[in-house]
């Protein structure tokens, strides 16, 4: 669990930092690896990002189906060169030669932006009536071709779909039952190889389908994988600032706490709020009051710079900071920068006033060994903010457990 927070905690740095920047997913295609990329915080449209998820998860079954389509027809190409080399030029490899115009038109109609659901059919639909059409020319049952039957299902499962496997399945079956069927009435022509040739094209025949269903199999487990990875990220994240939403903030808030009560070292807390945001969102209207929030997030995340330290939207218009083994001053002074940041992005409540959005900032300090729970932590921090609300806002109040206070 411990391991587990303090990856994702990273990742949501990094993510927030330079955009999600995941290995496998650059391995599978440029344009799966462009689209899982989040902008940055600024001037990120909310609306962008949610059709970016729901195309997704198309470009990532068109890119495997785009790469299937092409293994599929490199290799049946150079399995039907080896078959014409072999047996002569008497002995079209006309199953091969289904499959490779049914591969190049396929290829054609992905590159022309054709649905990855059609090419995947196609592709299996190939490879099935290849499989037949090859198994009586090259011996029926006795012939090489027959041993690729398995790869049919198998890719049916992972481009189309479970129940597409099973149908697939049932097809294959039957489509090996009419050539056993044929070839028990001796209707199959005679294998045109010599006993030798037929080892050498059935052990060719098991290891191109090994090779291949390895590939497919890998490509899907990374593809995967990678969704998840990028799934449990947007799962802690904001959706409108990028930083940490408060599911990974209290997350974090209580994996921290149990550190420090543990290391006896300084927690501190930050619970930040934005003054007067409603009467921003009333002028400028609520696009304008999101792009606030997005640039308040941002000026928070500039702020608390140690790769330990967490940033997160509790709510609304109010922003979190954990801050692990850090003492009441340096908790205070990063509060401090906070607010400085944020009016430095001098944006006026009303167009041509000078009052421009500030926010007040509660501020606690924990020795470790002193935190009972998540609740005492908040409870002070908030305390502060209030009390710097009543004060008059646009400042930074510190509320320490009785022990710590001077
Ligand atoms: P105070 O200085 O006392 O904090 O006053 P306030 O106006 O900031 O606080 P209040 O709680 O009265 O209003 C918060 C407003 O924040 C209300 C709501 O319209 C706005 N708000 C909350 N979430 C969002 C959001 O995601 N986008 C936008 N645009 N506005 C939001
Ligand atoms: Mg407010
Ligand atoms: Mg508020």
């Amino acid at each position: 669990m411990q391991t587990s927070i303090a990856v994702l905690a990273n990742a949501t740095s990094t993510m927030t930092q330079s955009g999600i920047d995941l290995y496998r997913e650059k391995r599978l295609g440029w344009r799966l690896y462009r689209l899982a990329k989040i902008p940055d915080v600024l001037g990120t449209e909310g609306s962008d990002k949610v059709a970016g998820e729901s195309v997704l998860l198309a470009v990532d079954r068109r890119s495997l189906v785009r790469t299937t389509n092409l293994v599929v027809t490199v290799l049946v190409v150079i399995l039907s060169a080896l078959k014409w080399s072999i047996a002569g030029s008497g002995f079209l490899p006309i199953g091969g030669i289904i499959i490779t115009l049914l591969g190049v038109c396929n290829g054609i109609y992905l590159a022309r932006g054709g649905a990855s659901r059609v090419a995947a059919r196609f592709i299996v639909l190939a490879l099935s009536l290849g499989m037949v059409y090859g198994s009586f020319t090259t011996g029926g049952f006795g012939g090489p071709i027959v041993l690729l039957a398995p790869v049919i299902p198998v890719l049916s499962f992972l481009l189309i779909g479970p129940r597409a496997g099973w149908v697939a399945a049932f097809a294959t079956a039957l489509g090996l039952l009419v050539v056993l069927t044929l070839h028990l009435f001796d209707v199959v022509p005679p294998s045109p190889q010599t006993e030798q040739n037929l080892i050498i094209g059935r052990f060719i025949a098991l290891a191109t389908s090994g090779v291949f269903v390895t590939w497919v199999i890998w490509a899907f487990a990374a593809s995967a994988a990678a969704l998840g990875q990028r799934n449990k990220l947007l799962a802690n994240t904001d959706h409108l600032t990028g930083i940490a939403n408060r599911r990974f903030s209290e997350n974090f808030l209580k994996q921290e706490i149990l550190r420090a009560r543990r290391s006896g070292e300084v927690l501190s807390l930050i619970i930040a709020d934005v003054d007067n945001f409603k009467r921003y969102n009333d002028v400028n209207g609520h696009q304008a009051g999101d792009k606030c929030l997005q640039r308040a997030a941002g000026a928070i995340k500039r702020s608390a710079r140690r790769p330990a330290d967490m940033v997160g939207r509790f709510g609304g218009e109010e922003f979190i900071a954990v801050l692990p083994n850090t003492d009441p001053d340096g908790a205070f002074a990063i509060a401090e920068c906070m607010r400085q940041a944020l009016l430095d992005e001098h944006m006026p409540y009303e167009p041509g006033k000078p009052e421009i959005v500030s926010m007040t900032l509660g501020v606690t300090s924990f020795p470790g060994k002193e935190i009972d729970a998540i609740s005492g932590m908040v409870r002070l921090a908030d305390r502060a903010l209030y009390q710097g609300k009543e004060q008059g806002r646009n400042r930074v109040v510190m509320n320490l457990p009785l022990s710590h206070s001077p």
